[in-house]
């Protein structure tokens, strides 16, 4: 299998994954949806909250603020010498102490001031309450390692896709070179272009969304997509914990360990 980046951004990545079957690269997709582990918010103490909010709701919406975590390794809560009581090794605390004297003012994920400077809020400006004059909310809550698969709260990604590479066969004797044609005018991803030598072209194929509305919508038949069943297009998109190379590096080791761990399992029992 080989794999080229195609595009990188801050929480974005597309890859061109060559020579694998789709039940391998779903595997991959499947681990980076619910086994990649991150930290989120799971205990939260309320110490005085008189916003219009109840205490459970604010609990959940600090929950789903996604918080930087570069990897940093913590312990499973439930794996930890503490054995679940929290310690600096399988947890991080957070405080927030707001309150409305003069005015009304909006509580943001950036009120939430992290005991360890690295693991902070990936965005500043999430919205957690509104504190109308004379309201306060004093809280303390606690960051802890999870998976997606026990609550989305720790899924790594919000997107994790792919799609066949499609091949475009296009038949230039057969294209009549419609005048208003048809085929270009029904792309919905405006991909199909005349040349200079008004030739019918695809201007950027990894685009394709592979509806074959160009192909129904040529009378000449002059046009045909098909799409290579060993070569995907894989999109994934970072909730802002790791960055999005991270998760791929990281859902492949998982990956690896669980083919070991399987292959030993059955030799134990041959
Ligand atoms: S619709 Fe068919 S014949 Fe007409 S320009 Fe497109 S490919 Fe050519
Ligand atoms: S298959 Fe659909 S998206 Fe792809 S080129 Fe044809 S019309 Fe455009
Ligand atoms: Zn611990």
């Amino acid at each position: 299998m080989e794999i080229q980046i195609i595009e990188k951004y801050e929480n974005i990545l597309t890859l061109l994954i060559e020579g694998s079957v789709p039940s391998l690269v779903n595997g991959l997709r499947r681990i980076m949806l619910a086994q990649v582990p991150t930290l989120a918010i799971e205990d939260v103490w309320i110490v005085k909250n008189t916003s219009s909010l109840y205490d459970r709701n604010i609990a959940q919406r600090l929950g789903l603020i996604p918080l930087k975590s570069e990897m940093k390794d913590f312990n499973f809560p439930d794996k930890c010498e503490c054995e679940g009581v929290g310690c600096s090794l399988c947890q991080v605390g957070f405080t927030i102490d707001k309150e409305a004297e003069n005015e009304n003012v909006v509580v943001y994920s950036s009120d939430l001031k992290s005991e360890d400077p690295k693991i902070i809020p990936a965005e500043p400006k999430i919205f957690i309450v509104e504190l109308y004059k004379g309201q306060k909310l004093v809280l303390e809550a606690y960051a802890k390692m999870g998976i997606g698969k026990t609550h989305v709260k720790w899924q790594a990604v919000s997107t994790a896709s792919f799609k066949y590479v499609p091949i475009f066969e296009i038949d230039q004797e057969k294209c009549k070179k419609c005048e208003t044609a048809p085929c270009i005018d029904f792309c919905p991803r405006n991909i199909i272009i005349k040349n200079e030598k008004n030739e019918i072209v695809i201007d950027d194929k990894l685009n394709c969304s592979l509806c074959r509305e160009c192909e129904k919508m040529c009378e000449n038949n002059a046009i045909k997509v098909c799409w290579d069943e060993k070569t995907f297009l894989f999109y994934l998109e970072s909730n802002g914990q790791l960055p999005p190379d991270q998760i791929v590096l990281k859902s492949c080791e998982i990956f690896k360990k669980k083919v070991t761990d399987f292959l030993e399992k059955i030799e134990i029992q041959a």
